[in-house]
Parts: structure tokens; sequence; C-alpha cells
């Protein structure tokens, strides 16, 4: 194991305009790695770290930034737990809703007394058919297809909407990517042929996604491991940028949470952008069309609560394709690496966990009074103000550097300095007015009421759909833990000043 000298005290960041303003990573050390560019890559570290030598060493801003080099046992524990337990999880929650009408405690009281065993659970449910396959086959190609080759027009008569191509944020090796950004054509298209389906051509029933839904639950597993353990090795192989694989000791971190940083195939095909943004998040809406399409064939009708849902979710999905080029400066591009825990997670967790919602209302036709659906509308949209809101302003922000309007007056902010990879001093500059002086991660709580919001349309029957809140709360309150540790490395002091100022994560007065 080599360890790099400057390990303790050095921040290698980069350049200012990366992430806004400017991201950091921090060579440490590298073992174990078993490729001829692995190991050049950590000689160019190497030779990068002593030419920042003493004299470029600053003691403030300091410490480690971004995805760890190596890995302390809780964090392998965590990763070894969730690769083995996170795909029967899923399978769980969709099971108990074929075989149990979505009650969560019911197979494990049955288990419990001996009723059911695991083995008659597992027999009961569907398998993988090829009906499924093709189905999958057919969706995932189509996404290719418009992704790669249907080339964005909407930018050009959609006012205020950024598609076409677009620049990434740098990378830790100071690479800038260019993105064609044609989500929200991908989505309208799939949308409009879905709807012309439905209503005139007749090639299949609006409902088939239900249909083969635990079947679907396979292929998309076989997809989501495929892709993982291709980029996984990919990044021994032929990474598409070296300089910015990150490589730790060991190889269950490896494979879960990413090597490379942004692998590709050619110039265009880019895996972060196309697993998160296309076969997952296009189909979001389509899977709950298909839920109340199984409603209105089962019962008669839809429900409101199935209606709200609906809603709710596809403001939150176009939201996405309409900032997809804000969404090139979010930690999932400029921070995580591409692993099992985005590929697998984009493949299979986003599709079947985020729309657990519509599903439940399929076997639990709610219809909710009006004053409830009034409050669940109430709740979504005022989440959704706020993470839009909140997001915004600090897109705004950092755009025009300050020089803009937030709630009527001229932001505050902490002038921030950080060190970059060259050794060169930047300045940054941290909010502390609008939303962002109420709490330092305002768009999450946003996001959270949002996904209560979903939840609290499903009634209080079971406790099935809120498993959605209860994992949004997670993700995101590591998520701003994680982010808070890489502001902290990142800025030292002047992070310290920032949350003196704003003492607040997601709740002013709680936490
Ligand atoms: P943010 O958009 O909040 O970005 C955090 C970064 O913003 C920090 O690293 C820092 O970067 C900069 N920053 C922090 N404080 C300030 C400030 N006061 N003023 C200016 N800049 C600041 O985080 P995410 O990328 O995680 O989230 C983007 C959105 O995506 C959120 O709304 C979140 O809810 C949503 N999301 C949804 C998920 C889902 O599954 N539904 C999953 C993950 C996110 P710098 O180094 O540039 O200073």
């Amino acid at each position: 194991m080599e360890k790099l000298d400057h390990y303790k005290t050095v921040v290698i960041v980069q350049d200012e305009r990366c992430c806004n303003e400017g991201d950091a990573e921090h060579p440490g050390s590298a073992t174990e790695m078993s490729s001829a560019v692995a190991m050049e890559a950590t000689r160019r570290r190497q030779r990068l770290s002593s030419n920042w030598g003493a004299s470029e060493t600053t003691e403030e801003p300091a410490g480690q930034w971004g995805r760890a080099w190596e890995v302390d046992w809780f964090s392998l524990s965590a990763v070894i737990l969730l690769l083995c337990t996170a795909p029967f999880l899923v399978f769980f929650f969709v099971m108990v809703c074929d075989q149990y009408q979505c009650s969560v405690s019911q197979p494990l009281v049955e288990l419990y007394s001996g009723e059911a065993t695991l083995r008659s659970i597992w027999e009961k449910a569907p398998s993988f058919t090829w009906t499924a396959a093709q189905i999958y086959t057919v969706w995932v190609s189509f996404q290719v297809v418009l992704y790669m080759c249907v080339p964005d027009i909407t930018h050009k008569f959609l006012p205020g909407y950024a598609g076409g191509v677009q620049d990434g944020a740098r990378t830790p090796a100071g690479l800038i990517n260019k993105y064609e950004i044609n989500g929200l054509q991908s989505w309208l298209i799939t949308h409009a042929l879905w709807y012309a389906n439905a209503q005139y051509f007749h090639w299949f029933s609006p409902t088939i996604i239900f249909d083969n839904w635990i079947p679907l639950l396979w292929c998309t597993n076989i997809l989501g491991y495929v892709v993982s353990t291709f980029a996984f090795v990919k990044a021994y192989l032929f990474p598409t940028n070296a300089e910015d694989c990150k490589f730790t000791g060991n190889v269950f971190y490896n494979y879960m949470m990413g090597i490379e940083f942004n692998p590709r195939i050619g110039k265009w095909f880019d895996f972060k952008l196309f697993f998160n943004g296309r076969p997952g998040i296009v189909a979001w809406t389509l899977i709950n069309l298909s839920y109340a399409a199984k409603q209105q064939e089962l019962y008669g009708y839809v429900t409101n609560s199935m209606i709200l849902v609906n809603v709710l979710q596809a403001i939150y999905v176009l939201d996405f394709f309409w900032n997809e080029a804000w969404y090139l400066k979010t930690i999932d591009i400029c921070h995580d690496h591409f692993g099992w825990y985005l590929g697998w997670g984009d493949c299979v967790w986003l599709p079947f966990l985020y729309t657990l919602q519509g599903l439940y209302l399929v076997y639990n036709p709610v219809q909710l009074s009006t004053a409830h659906a009034a409050a669940v509308l109430l709740l979504g949209l005022v989440g959704y103000y706020v993470f839009r809101s909140t997001n915004h302003q600090k897109d705004l922000f950092r755009r025009t550097e300050g020089k803009c309007s937030v709630w009527g007056k001229k932001p505050t902010f902490i002038e921030c300095a950080y060190r970059s990879g060259d050794g060169g001093l930047h300045h940054s500059k941290l909010m502390t007015s609008g939303f962002w002086g109420v709490a330092r991660h305002l768009n999450y709580t946003g996001d959270l009421m949002g996904s209560l919001a979903y939840c609290a349309a499903c009634g209080f029957g079971h406790i099935h759909p809120y498993f959605y809140i209860v994992y949004m709360t997670i993700l995101l309150v590591h998520r701003c833990v994680r982010d808070e540790h890489r502001c902290s490395s990142k800025y030292g002091k002047d992070w310290k000043r920032y949350t003196d100022a704003v003492p607040y994560r997601l709740l002013p007065g709680i936490f």
C-alpha cells in the first residue's frame, strides 16, 4: 500500500468551474490496482502530488473529499449488507402485494406460525418469462435509440428550456464532458406513443407493465447486474478516463460505489445520464399509468388517490427532465462514481420502489375524502415548491455569482476559499439568504414533503406505501451528512462560519 505524502494536509481540488464552483477529490492510498491502466493512474496522481509539494501545502481548508479511498469496517459492512439484501427487499415489497394484498406483516406472521415457508412464498411468485424479456428488451433499446439517435429539438421552440448539447461539471481529472440533453424529448415521444397506443393503435394493453411486473423484476435485475459488472470490469481494462478512476483496496466497495467517474461508450453514451435518466425515470410515469389502467380494468374506475399519485409524481419527473441540464451539476453527476449503487439502483430500485404507491393502490383502491385529498395535494405542491425554489435559488446565485435577486433582495453570502489541485487559491460563495438562509438543505426538506404526500395519498391502512418516505429520509439525511463532510473538508473554517450562520440542516430549530 502506498501513501501519498500530502495525504493528511493537502486538499486536491480543482478548478472553480466544477460543480458550480469547484469539486475536489483527494488522492489518498491506492491499493491492489490490478491493471496497467490503474497503475498508470496512480503514477500520474503521484506525479501530481509531488508537484504539490510542501510549499503548496495548506492547512486550511484540509481533509479528504468525496468518495473514500480507504474503507472503514462500518462502510464495508454496510456495503456488503446492501449488496446481499437490497434485491430481496425489492422482491419482498412487490411480492407482498402479489400474494398478501400489500400486507407487510402477514407473510412474517405466516412464516413465524409455519403456515408458509420461504420456499412456498418463492414458488408462488411469478418467475422470469420470455414475454417480459421481450418487453424489456424493446423498452431499453427504444430508450437507447431516443437517447443516442434523436438530437434534441425541443429547446428550439420551448422558451426557457436548456436542451441540446450542454457542458457537464469538470471532473476530478479536469475534463468537461459534453452531454446531449434530450430527456424531455424522449419522455414526450415515449408518452405520446403510449397515449396513441392506448387510444388508437391497441398494439398492447396499457396494463402491460403491471401484468408482467414480477417477471420484469427479473429482467431489470439481469440488466442491473450486467451493467454494474460491465462498468466494474471496464474500469480496470478500458476506462474512459483513467485519471478519473478511484480504487480502494476493497473489491466490494469498488463494485458497489463504482470506480469510473463517467464511464462512456464512444463519445456520447454516458452510463450515468442514460441509466439514471432513461429506462428508470422515463418509465416511472408509464408504470403509474399502467397501474391506473389496471384499476380501471379491475374496478371500472380510477380512484382519486391514484390520480393524485400519478399527478404529483409526474410533476417530479417532468421537473427532472425540464431541468436535466441542472442535473449535470448535482451530487450524482459531480461526485458519485458509477457502480452497482447507481447501475443496479437505476435499473431496479428506482422503478420498483419509487412506484410502490401506485402498486399498492391497484390492490387497495383507496378513495380519499375531499379534505384528505386536498391536504395531500397541498402538501405535495408546497413540497414541490420548496424543492424547486431552493434548487433554483442556488443555481441562480451560483450562475450570476450573487448578482441576482432572491426574495426581492440582493442575496447575502459567506465568501469561501479553497485550494485547487495545482495549488491555486480559489474563491466560492455560500448563500445565507433565501431558502439557503433558513436551513442548509431545504431542497431535501421539500423533496421529503413531496415524498410524504405520495405516501399519505394511500391512506393509513397499511405501512407498505410508507416505505418510500422512510427510504427517502435515510437517503437524504445520509446524503446531507456526506455532502457536509465534503464541504467541511473543502472550505475548512469558512464552512464553520457558514454553519454558524445557518445552524440547521433540514428543519429549522430541530435538525
Ligand atoms: P445540492 O443541490 O443541495 O448540492 C449540494 C452542493 O451545493 C454542496 O456540495 C455545495 O457545493 C453547494 N452548496 C451547499 N450549500 C450552499 C450554499 N449555501 N450556497 C451555495 N452553494 C451551496 O445537493 P444534491 O445534488 O444532492 O441534490 C439536488 C436535488 O436532487 C435535491 O433537491 C435533492 O432533493 C434531489 N435528489 C433526489 C433524489 C431522489 O432519489 N429522488 C436523490 C438525490 C437527490 P460546492 O462544492 O459547489 O460549494
